[in-house]
């Protein structure tokens, strides 16, 4: 690390650079039976709600753990045992989806598409005539290992139109881009603390329809991760079921001030675009090239072909770079080389322009010439 003392900038999606009043929110302690603590959690999961315009269909339960605790949790409470999850895949989230599911012991079929391409309405179409047997659908809305954006509405209005339930990992996705629960239907969301709220990471919310949950008592074959029961209890006792992220849930509320400050959900959308549209202008300016096309390509995470020179390491360029006050991602792909860069966290084009110079200067520190990747020289050669 270089000497100064700022904290680097975090280009990860989540967890990702927070506020200053969001991180100061964490430095009281809360005990988990105060009513002032209750009273916000209770306003948390209202404004959660909001965000989806799903204040009057569904309810809001937050879940203690990363994001991928709360969609084993939707998973486990509303796909009844001898339920049969469709869930579409293009990517390692989707992936994941699929083996927590197929790991609480309920039947799942898989459909994968390249991660380059987006799944569609016709695929699930055609997918729920071909087997009438399938009582879910789960659908990753932004893939966060490429930053492919998979299209909610069209295939929210698939499976509604044959009577299937959805539950959408819209992990990355909540707050930046517009979801609406009256003209996107879906039993469950899921969401977390961490992304584009920005938040700390360490809680997870399922945005769950109310009439669809309260039917799902005795679904859950896990004690810690039974959302009706966390449901239940928390509209019983107004507290939550074990012991809550308490620094985590203030510091959510407080990024929840910020984020109807900015605007809301357009405001985060402009201010991501903004970010992505710079960064990727500088990368192209140094010769990088994203690997999706911009048309099915969300302003959440870019993945970039990492540079063809035979100095380039993902190790040593990362360490430089952070050394400058960036933190970059590794790519998630296993065909091509890439690395990954976020768009998301309280960040502006000012720090994508200063992160671009970073990666500039590592370029010529580690001597790297060919930055276009293999694939791009070959044919031009
Ligand atoms: C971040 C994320 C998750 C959750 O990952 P955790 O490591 O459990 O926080 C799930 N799905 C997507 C699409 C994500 O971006």
């Amino acid at each position: 690390m270089s000497n100064f003392s700022r904290d680097p900038i975090l280009l990860t999606p989540g967890p990702l650079t927070t506020a200053l009043p969001t991180r100061m929110a964490m430095l009281r302690d809360w005990g988990s039976w105060d009513s002032n603590f209750n009273a916000i959690t209770a306003v948390v999961r209202e404004r959660l709600l909001a965000i989806v315009a799903a204040e009057h269909s569904h309810v809001c339960v937050p879940m203690q753990g990363s994001g991928t605790f709360s969609v084993e949790a939707a998973v486990n409470t509303l796909v009844p045992r001898d339920g049969h999850m469709l869930v579409l895949i293009n990517g390692a989230y989707g992936k994941r989806f699929a083996k927590l599911t197929q790991m609480m012991g309920r039947r799942a079929s898989v459909f994968e598409t390249a991660e380059d391409v987006q799944t569609t309405a016709a695929d699930v179409e055609r997918l729920l005539v071909a087997d009438a047997s399938i009582t879910h659908v789960g659908l990753v809305h932004c893939e966060t290992s490429t930053g492919i954006l998979n299209p909610l509405r069209e295939i929210a209005d698939t499976v509604a139109r044959h009577g299937k339930s959805l539950i959408v990992d819209a992990m990355s996705s909540f707050g930046a881009i517009p979801i609406d629960a009256q003209t996107m239907p879906f039993d469950a969301l899921v969401a977390a603390s961490g992304k584009c709220v920005e938040g700390p990471p360490g809680m997870g919310f399922v945005i769950a329809r109310k009439a669809v949950l309260e039917r799902c008592a005795g679904n859950s074959t896990s004690l810690s991760l039974d959302l009706h029961d966390q449901w239940q209890y928390m509209e019983k006792t107004t507290q939550w079921r074990y012991t809550p992220p308490t620094h985590v849930l203030v510091a959510l509320a407080a990024a929840l001030d910020a984020f109807a400050t900015e605007g809301g959900q357009p405001a985060r959308l402009a201010r991501y675009t903004r970010n992505y549209e710079t960064l990727v202008r500088g990368m192209a300016e140094l010769g990088f090239r994203p690997f999706l096309n911009p048309a099915i390509q969300a302003p959440i995470i870019v993945t970039f072909h990492a540079p063809a020179d035979p100095r380039y390491t993902f190790r040593a360029f990362y360490d430089s770079v952070r050394d400058k006050g960036f933190v970059l991602y590794p790519g998630k792909l296993t065909q091509v080389e890439t690395f990954r860069v976020g768009c998301i966290g309280a960040i502006g084009p000012d720090e994508m322009r200063h992160a671009v110079n970073a990666i500039r200067d590592t370029l010529a520190e580690l001597r790297i010439e060919r930055v276009a990747p293999i694939a791009a020289q070959r044919a031009v050669a």
